[in-house]
C-alpha cells in the first residue's frame, strides 16, 4: 500500500476544506444582515462577526487535526467558546493525492507556522465590495512561506444568479498553484494595483514615481495578488505600514509558486517564523514578472521613509 501522505500535503488538503467552510460563514453572515462591526485601531481597521467566526472556525479546525502546529490569527479572541458547528474536519482528496515536493517530505508539525487572515478586505466587505474579500491561510516552514490557500467567497458574484459563487486557489512551492488560470499582464503596460482604503501621501508619491499607465485601487492583499496572477495588474505597490504577516503569507506562497516575487518596498524578503513582528512596516512590492523594473524605480526618499 502507499505510504501515508506527507504532513505538508495533509495540512494543505485540510486548509482547503477549512477555507471553503470559512467562505460559507462569510456569505452567511452577510446574508443574515447583522455584521456586528467593531472598530479595532480606528474606523479603517474593522472587525465583523464574520472575521470573528471564521477565525474561530479555521484555528480550531486546524488545531484539532494538527495540535503541535503554531497557528497565528489576525483577530484577538477568547479561545474557549468555539462551538462544534464551526469545526470542519474534511480535506481535499485531490490535493492529498499529489506528491509532496521532496524538500518538504520530512517536515514535522512543530516546525510549521500557519498565518490566518480570516477575512482580508473587511472594510470593503462592510461596503458591499464583495469580490475584494478573501480568506487567507498561509503555511510557513523555516521562516519561509511555502504553501497557501486563498478562498474568494464572492468570486463571480456579478456574473448573475446561475454563476457558481466562490473559488479556492492553493499552491505549494516547487509544485505550482491551482484553482485559477495564470495570465500575463498586458505587455509593455505598467498597471499598478494598490490599496483602496489605506492610502497616504507616501503611497501616492511612490505610485506617481512609477509613472504607471493605469492604477487599480482595490481592497485586500489576497485580492491584489489574484490581480497579479490573473494578469489584471503588473505590480502591487503599497508604500506604507499596515499590512501584516497574515496578509502576505498565503499570497506570497502562491505568487512564488508561479514564479513571481514579493518583498517590502526596500526589497527585503518577509520572514514568517512565529517570533517575527506582525507588521510589514516597510510596505509591499509584488509582481508576477519584471520585479526589477519596479524595484529599480522606487525612489530612495520613499524607501528611507519606511523603516522595516
Ligand atoms: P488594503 O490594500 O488597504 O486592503 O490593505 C491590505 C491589508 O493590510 C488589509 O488586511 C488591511 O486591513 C491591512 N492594512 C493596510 N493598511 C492598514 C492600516 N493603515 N490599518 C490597518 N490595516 C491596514
Ligand atoms: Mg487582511
Ligand atoms: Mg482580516
Amino acid at each position: 500500500s502507499m505510504a501515508s501522505p506527507a504532513l505538508l500535503m495533509r495540512v494543505v488538503a485540510s486548509a482547503y476544506s477549512v477555507a471553503e467552510k470559512a467562505a460559507t460563514i462569510v456569505r452567511n453572515v452577510m446574508s443574515a444582515g447583522d455584521l456586528g462591526i467593531v472598530e479595532k485601531a480606528g474606523p479603517n481597521d474593522l472587525q465583523t462577526k464574520a472575521d470573528r467566526l471564521v477565525q474561530m472556525s479555521i484555528c480550531a479546525s486546524l488545531a484539532r487535526k494538527f495540535p503541535k502546529v503554531t497557528i497565528i490569527g489576525e483577530e484577538e479572541l477568547p479561545t474557549d467558546d468555539v462551538t462544534e458547528d464551526l469545526i470542519e474536519d474534511g480535506h481535499c482528496e485531490e490535493i492529498l493525492k499529489k506528491p509532496c515536493p521532496a524538500q518538504y517530505t520530512g517536515i514535522k508539525e512543530e516546525e510549521l507556522v500557519i498565518w490566518v487572515d480570516p477575512l482580508d478586505g473587511t472594510k470593503e466587505y462592510t461596503e458591499g465590495l464583495l469580490d475584494h474579500v478573501t480568506v487567507l491561510i498561509g503555511i510557513a516552514y523555516g521562516g519561509k512561506a511555502i504553501a497557501g490557500v486563498i478562498n474568494q467567497p464572492y468570486y463571480n458574484y456579478e456574473a448573475g444568479a446561475n454563476a457558481v459563487l466562490g473559488r479556492t486557489i492553493w499552491g505549494v512551492l516547487g509544485m505550482g498553484a491551482f484553482g485559477f488560470q495564470l495570465a500575463e499582464a498586458p505587455a509593455g503596460k505598467h498597471i499598478v494595483v494598490t490599496t483602496r482604503s489605506h492610502s497616504s501621501a507616501l503611497v501616492n508619491e511612490c505610485i506617481t514615481a512609477l509613472n504607471p499607465d493605469h492604477v487599480i485601487r482595490v481592497g485586500g492583499a489576497g485580492n491584489k495578488i489574484i490581480q497579479l496572477i490573473e494578469g489584471k495588474a503588473s505590480a502591487y505597490v503599497f508604500a506604507s505600514p499596515g499590512c501584516k504577516k497574515w496578509d502576505t503569507c498565503a499570497p506570497e506562497a502562491i505568487l512564488h509558486a508561479v514564479g513571481g516575487k514579493i518583498t517590502d518596498i526596500r526589497g527585503n524578503s518577509f520572514q514568517y517564523n512565529k517570533e517575527v513582528k506582525h507588521m510589514n512596516s516597510a510596505g509591499v512590492l509584488a509582481t508576477l514578472r519584471n520585479y526589477d523594473y519596479y524595484a529599480s524605480r522606487i525612489p530612495n526618499t520613499v524607501k528611507e521613509s519606511l523603516v522595516p
